[in-house]
């Protein structure tokens, strides 16, 4: 099998009757970079920029920020990257952060955008540091856990601001800046027209917006596998979101573990995904099935299950139908 994806390394990622699929990694320190090359993923999803906050013992200061993020970027030499804003909160504490405190609902409390924007100085440093590390480069940032559009707009203020200012300073500036919203609370499901608007792009965490749709606890193993992320209702949704930035003409990527499975893979290229983002390791198998995969007819099959009757119909099963059939 590593001998398959050696050789797959380097063909092109098309399904078998011919659809262009783009397999991106999701990376967060500089020890994962070359696992670019390795893995033959075209490009970095989602690097999330917490994981250098949370192995340090202070915040790292904008200089040492500025540096992971020139050495992420000559690392993808050319290839896009999407860097997520610090998702810090919740679970992922900061010891030396004074200002957290304890909460009895970590997932649903003060975390990543909601304490970003609640310390501005915080986002202002990080956005600085991106801003100068990619001089002359495209930049593609990403706001976590967006619950309600003001974020996004407040969150662009403060960026158009560092823009100004290092503008003023005569510094390289990016040469475009694309803003995004990661889709992984549920309230903004019923706002996608205005969510598409006011961003470049979304990708969905679908390891988040599974906890908060189905209130399941993502890190509780007692009920973390309890109800199927590839069930009716939850592929519905996924695909709402997949036709709403097909119709606002804005991309569209989903880079929660669901990306990384060949059977889950194969469910969102289904319902109309045409960009995932996985663990390294999971982009050879991955890729493995797109190369087998007659998209088109899978699509059809996925239409028709997801019109069933959500009550008496397995579309896991439906799927592994598929598959052996192909
Ligand atoms: C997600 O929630 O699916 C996601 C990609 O982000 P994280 O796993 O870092 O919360
Ligand atoms: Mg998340």
């Amino acid at each position: 099998r590593q001998q398959l994806y050696r050789e797959l390394r380097d063909r092109p990622p098309v399904s078998k009757d011919g659809v262009a699929v783009e397999l991106l990694m999701n990376a967060g320190l500089a020890v994962d970079l070359p696992q670019l090359a390795q893995s033959g993923a075209a490009g970095i999803g989602l690097f999330r920029t917490e994981l250098q906050f949370m192995v340090a013992s202070t915040f790292p200061r904008v200089e040492a920020q500025e540096r992971l993020y020139r050495e992420v970027i000559d690392a993808a030499d050319g290839k896009p990257v999407t860097f997520r804003t610090i998702d810090i909160g919740g679970d992922k504490v900061l010891p030396y952060f004074k200002g957290a405190q304890q909460e009895e609902n970590p997932a649903l409390g003060w975390r990543a955008i909601r304490l970003t924007l609640d310390r501005p100085g915080l986002l202002r440093t990080q956005v600085r540091a991106l801003l100068k590390a990619s001089g002359g480069r495209e930049l593609k940032l990403m706001l976590p856990m967006v619950t309600e559009i003001s974020e996004i707009t407040r969150a662009r203020d403060i960026i158009d601001r560092e823009v100004r200012h290092l503008s003023r300073f005569a510094h390289h500036l990016p040469t475009s800046l694309k803003l995004g919203a990661m889709v992984e609370v549920p309230s903004l499901l019923w706002q996608l027209d205005e969510l598409m608007s006011a961003v470049d792009f979304v990708s969905v965490g679908s390891n988040d917006l599974f906890q908060f749709v189905m209130a399941t606890d993502r890190g509780n193993t007692r009920i973390a596998d309890r109800f199927d992320p590839l069930c009716a209702p939850f592929l519905r949704l996924l695909r709402q979101i997949a036709q709403a930035g097909k119709e606002a003409d804005k991309p569209v990527t989903l880079c929660g573990e669901l990306a990384g499975r060949p059977i889950s893979a194969m469910a969102l290229l289904g319902i109309g995904y045409r960009a995932i983002s996985m663990a390294p390791a999971s982009v050879g198998p991955v890729k493995a099935m797109l190369c087998e995969l007659p998209l088109e007819a899978l699509s059809e099959r996925m239409e028709i299950a997801l019109a069933k009757n959500a009550a008496t119909t397995d579309i896991r099963a439906e799927l592994r139908q598929f598959a052996s059939e192909h």
